[in-house]
């Protein structure tokens, strides 16, 4: 597994916000389907709202890949549904998007690469 953070990213577009160089509806626009996904399927992050404090934060996992099939582009329910696609797959990717259910912040959070390729 191979991972790519893009804390860097998201610390910048936070900053730009702060400073009025973004508009908040600029970055609190998540769409309704994942809002929904984070109500229902999220798991609750570890930290706050960076936008509102809220504690309504949540991760949703989509992953990806020519081989899923099916299954590509599908949002991940479980930690033993991705594990399963671990097992069966070369090759995936897996993108964890953090969603404020309360201001619709959203961002990506991280990119990580799946599948028996990438088995420890
Ligand atoms: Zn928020």
């Amino acid at each position: 597994m191979r991972n790519v953070d893009y804390v860097l990213v998201r610390r910048a577009a936070l900053r730009d916000l702060r400073s009025g160089r973004r508009e908040k509806h600029d970055v609190c626009d998540a769409h309704p389907e994942l809002l929904r996904a984070g109500r229902n399927v999220g798991e609750r992050a570890v930290t706050d709202c960076p936008v509102c404090g809220s504690s309504d934060l949540r991760l949703v996992s989509y992953v990806y890949g020519d081989a899923l099939r099916h299954a590509n582009g599908r949002c991940i329910t479980s930690d033993g549904e991705l594990a399963k696609l671990d097992a069966r797959h070369e090759e995936f990717s897996r993108y964890v998007v953090e969603v404020c259910l309360d201001c619709r912040w959203n961002h990506l959070q991280r990119h990580e690469l799946h599948g028996r390729r990438w088995a420890v």
